[in-house]
């Protein structure tokens, strides 16, 4: 299987180059892109609009399927948790978060992650591997089949943030072919408007995201307000410190459209990085760049076993955003989803996964 042509990877353009090759006239790539993408089918007897000659190459030498779903759970609060497989055996999870009118899924752009994030449970499992393209987009074709079904229309629009394993821009290429791909009329169509990237700050990175036409949302992990406290909590910083990374925010921040912002995500620890002293630091340091269009996002740390944090009380929560918001800095508390079935953020790869932590390997930046 693994020998076979992954067509999920494919833009248009090549999915037309491939059928080409193969003695099929140029329109069949559109029917292909549009049975993948758009009705969403994995198996391509399904394609029956193909010649059935054509159907039976395609299932001889190419694949349209190649991520398989281990275990999935539901939450009392509607969201879903997926571990998937791929097709050589590592480890791929996926969150769906059902809100009022939109669907949003978090999806993983590596298996594994290399940055060793000191709260996040997926840094213990170290860098598996990068995701492909098409492993990225599958991601979001399963989720989407499993909660309408295949061939079925998606009622709401769907959002995406790469907020799942690993660190996107650790893999920016196949993150930037994936969004190429979803985001096309005949397909997903899910527009780089409804699509957030978030990093932990790999700073040459975000100077290219910037220059991207076209570029989804930003997001960046800061989660502490001075190299010390980062350097403590994610090691990343000593590659590219904080000034290192305000600077590239600042010019993130010029690169902004009309009305957009881009955010700082703060994963709040308790006794750690919460005080009204922390979030003092925070503003001056904001002030300081004159960073006037982002947004921070608060995020009570969700506790796991594994990790030696604890939440924040809510009180502590409420103080750090009048803090901030004191100092004329916007701050919003994110609501913590499916903690019960380990869905939340740093609680991916707990539970059911034991067996990974084993096969894990490190990669110094
Ligand atoms: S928080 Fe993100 S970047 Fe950091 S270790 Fe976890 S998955 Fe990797």
């Amino acid at each position: 299987m693994s020998e076979k042509i992954h067509l999920t990877s494919f833009l248009e353009s090549e999915l037309e180059d491939f059928v080409q090759s193969v003695g099929e006239p140029k329109y069949r790539s559109k029917q292909i892109f549009k049975a993948l993408h758009e009705r969403r089918l994995r198996d391509f007897e399904a394609v029956t609009d193909l010649p059935k000659a054509f159907r039976k190459h395609l299932s001889d030498h190419a694949t349209a399927s190649t991520l398989t779903v281990e275990s999935r759970y539901i939450s009392e609060d509607g969201t879903r948790r997926f571990l998937m497989k791929t097709h050589d055996g590592y480890p791929v999870e996926t969150v769906y978060l059902p809100t009022e009118n939109r669907d949003t899924i978090c999806f993983s752009s590596q298996s594994g992650c290399a940055l060793k994030c000191d709260f996040c449970l997926t840094a213990k499992l170290g860098l598996l591997r990068n995701l492909t393209a098409g492993e990225i987009v599958e991601q979001i074709i399963i989720v989407l089949n499993d909660v309408y079904g295949a061939g079925e229309p998606t009622p709401h629009g769907t959002n995406l943030v790469a907020m799942g394993a690993g660190e996107p821009f650790a893999n920016f290429e196949n993150l930037i072919k994936s969004l190429e791909i979803m985001s096309n009329e005949d397909g997903l169509f899910i527009v780089p408007n409804r699509v957030t990237v978030s990093t932990v700050g790999i700073v040459p990175k975000i100077y290219e995201f910037a220059r991207l036409e076209n570029r989804p949302h930003l997001a960046i992990s800061l989660s502490a307000p001075n190299d010390e406290l980062r350097n403590r909590l994610m090691p990343v910083n000593k590659r590219w410190n904080i000034d290192e990374l305000f600077t590239a925010a600042k010019t993130f921040e010029l690169s902004l459209r009309r009305g957009e912002r881009f955010t700082f995500e703060y994963v709040l620890l308790g006794g750690v990085n919460d005080s009204p002293a922390h979030a003092e630091e925070l503003a001056d340091k904001i002030n300081e760049y004159g960073l006037e269009r982002v947004k921070i996002n608060l995020i009570a740390h969700n506790a796991a076993e594994g990790l030696d944090y604890h939440p924040p009380g809510a009180d502590r929560v409420a103080e750090f955003k009048r803090t901030l918001e004191d100092r004329g800095i916007s701050a919003y508390v994110r609501t913590p989803r499916g903690r019960d079935i380990y869905a939340a953020c740093g609680q991916l790869a707990a539970k059911n996964s034991p067996n990974l932590f084993q096969i894990g390997r490190t990669v110094e930046i």
